[in-house]
C-alpha cells in the first residue's frame, strides 16, 4: 500500500519520530485536523502545544503573508530589522523582570535553554546544573543533557548535572506529597550550598514526564532558595507557558519571577521560533556565541507578534482557564476505573490510566486509548508512560471541550471492551 505513512517509513529517518498511530494529516482549521480521505479529527495534542492559536489563525497567516513577501533578509545575526527588535522589546513587556534584560531568539525550545544553559555556566564559571527527574527541555546540546526523559530512556546524562525528584501529589514517593516537597527543597538546598550550582532550570508543570502539578508553593519556596544562595533559576514555560495554564506565564501561580524565562512551541504559531528572557550580563555575553543564521528571522519573528498580540487581543489565558474548567469538569465525570487521576491548569491537562486492581500506572492501556481515539476522530498522545496529555489549541470551544470528553470516554470504554487490535498498537513504539 503507498500511503502517505508508508511513503513516510522509508523516507524520513527514523530518529526523529514518535509515533502512537499512523496519522496522516493534509491541512488543518482551527481545532481540527484533516486526513487525506477528508476525515477531521479533534486536535487535542496541538502538535505537543506548538499549534496553540490552532491551525490557521487569521492573525499568523496574515503577519506571515506579509513577511514572506517582502522579507528584509533571513536572519538577525548580522542586520536588525523590525519585527526582530519589536518581538524582543514585546517580550520585554509581557515577562516580568527587573534590572537590564535581552531576550535570546532562536528555533526551538531546545536551542533556547541550551543557550541559557550555558549562558549561566559561563557568566558563572560554575558547571553543576541543577534539573529535574523526569524533566524536558529539549533534544540537543546541554538542554538534552539535562532532561530526565532523555536519561529515563537511555541517554547519557550532562556529565555536570544533578537530577532532583519532582513532588507528584497524585504518587507521592514517600506517600505524602509535603514530605516529598520537603525533601526535595532539602536536597536543593544541599546542592546549592555547595557553591558549584551555575543554575537550576525547572518545568512549572512537569509536562512530558507525566503532566504533573507540583503543589502550590513549591515554586516559590525553590525559588526563595535560589535566590538564598545567589543561583540563577530558569523557568522552562516552553510547553506550559504563553496561555495555556490560564495565566500568560505558568510561574506567575506561585507568584515567582524567575531570572531566565524560555518559550518556544506556541511562540512561532506554527513556525519554528523560540526565545529567552533574562539578565543582560547573562544573555550578552560572551558575544558571538550562539550563531543559528536564520535566528530572528522575520518571517518567523512575525508570526511571533501575531501570536503575542492574538494572546492578548483574544484574552486566551482568560479563555483557557474557563474552556480548560470545562473540560477538566466533563473528564472527570469519565465514568472509568481506569481514571486514575484528572489533573491540570486550564487547558494543560493530564488523565492518568492505571490498573483498577492495583491502582499502578498501565502504559498499554494509554497507548491503546491513544490509538482508539484516534479511530474515533481525535488526536491525543500520552507521556509519562501512562498520562494522556491533553493540551488542545487555546481557541478550544466549549461544544469542542465536550466532544473532546466523550470521544476520550468512549476510547477508555472500547480499549476496556477489548476493542483495540494490541498487536497493530504495538508498532507504534509512542516513548
Ligand atoms: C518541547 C519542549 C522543549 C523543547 O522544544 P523543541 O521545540 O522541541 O526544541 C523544551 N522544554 C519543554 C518543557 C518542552 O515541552
Amino acid at each position: 500500500m503507498n500511503t502517505l505513512y508508508a511513503r513516510d517509513e522509508v523516507a524520513i529517518a527514523g530518529i526523529e519520530k514518535l509515533r502512537f498511530f499512523p496519522l496522516e494529516v493534509v491541512s488543518g482549521h482551527g481545532c481540527t485536523l484533516v486526513t487525506p480521505d477528508g476525515r477531521e479529527l479533534l486536535d487535542l495534542s496541538a502538535t505537543w502545544t506548538a499549534s496553540g492559536l490552532g491551525h490557521g489563525h487569521p492573525a499568523v497567516v496574515e503577519a506571515v503573508s506579509r513577511a514572506v513577501r517582502s522579507a528584509p533578509g533571513s536572519g538577525g545575526l548580522s542586520a536588525v530589522h523590525p519585527d526582530s527588535v519589536g518581538l524582543a522589546e514585546d517580550l520585554l513587556k509581557l515577562v516580568p523582570g527587573s534590572g537590564e534584560r535581552r531576550v535570546y531568539l532562536g528555533h526551538a525550545g531546545s536551542d533556547a535553554n541550551d543557550v541559557a544553559l550555558r549562558a549561566c555556566r559561563h557568566a558563572t564559571g560554575r558547571r553543576t546544573v541543577l534539573a529535574f527527574e523526569h524533566s524536558y527541555h529539549g533534544g540537543v546540546g546541554v538542554a538534552m543533557g539535562v532532561s530526565g526523559v532523555h536519561v529515563d530512556a537511555g541517554a547519557a546524562p550532562d556529565p555536570d548535572a544533578a537530577f532532583l525528584p519532582y513532588p507528584n501529589p497524585f504518587r507521592p514517593s514517600s506517600g505524602d506529597v509535603a514530605a516529598d516537597v520537603a525533601a526535595c527543597l532539602k536536597l536543593a538546598d544541599q546542592h546549592l550550598a555547595t557553591g558549584s550550582i551555575a543554575c537550576l532550570i525547572v518545568e512549572p508543570i512537569l509536562s512530558d514526564g507525566g503532566l504533573v502539578v507540583p503543589p502550590d508553593g513549591f515554586l516559590a519556596e525553590l525559588h526563595a532558595l535560589c535566590r538564598r544562595h545567589a543561583v540563577p533559576m530558569i523557568c522552562d514555560e516552553v510547553k506550559m507557558g504563553l496561555g495555556r495554564p490560564g495565566t500568560l506565564h505558568a510561574f506567575e501561580h506561585d507568584g515567582v519571577v524567575p531570572d531566565i524565562v524560555t518559550f518556544g512551541k506556541v511562540l512561532g504559531g506554527g513556525l519554528p521560533l523560540s526565545a529567552a528572557v533574562g539578565p543582560a550580563h547573562l544573555l550578552d555575553e560572551p558575544a558571538a556565541s550562539a550563531l543559528l543564521t536564520t535566528a530572528g528571522n522575520p518571517i518567523c519573528t512575525a508570526a511571533g507578534r501575531a501570536v503575542l498580540a492574538t494572546i492578548t487581543a483574544e484574552q486566551l489565558p482568560e479563555r483557557a482557564a474557563k474552556v480548560g474548567a470545562v473540560l477538566q469538569d466533563a473528564l472527570r465525570a469519565v465514568d472509568a476505573e481506569q481514571v486514575g487521576d484528572v489533573r491540570g491548569r486550564g487547558l494543560a491537562i493530564g488523565l492518568e490510566l492505571v490498573d483498577p486492581a492495583t491502582g499502578e500506572p498501565d502504559s498499554r492501556f494509554a497507548a491503546q486509548v491513544s490509538y482508539r481515539a484516534w479511530e474515533l476522530g481525535a488526536v491525543v498522545y500520552y507521556v509519562g508512560g501512562n498520562v494522556l496529555e491533553i493540551t488542545p489549541p487555546l481557541i478550544l470551544s466549549e461544544d469542542e471541550a465536550h466532544r473532546a470528553a466523550e470521544i476520550i470516554g468512549a476510547a477508555i470504554a472500547d480499549t476496556a471492551a477489548g476493542k483495540v487490535d494490541s498487536e497493530e498498537v504495538a508498532r507504534y513504539a509512542g516513548w
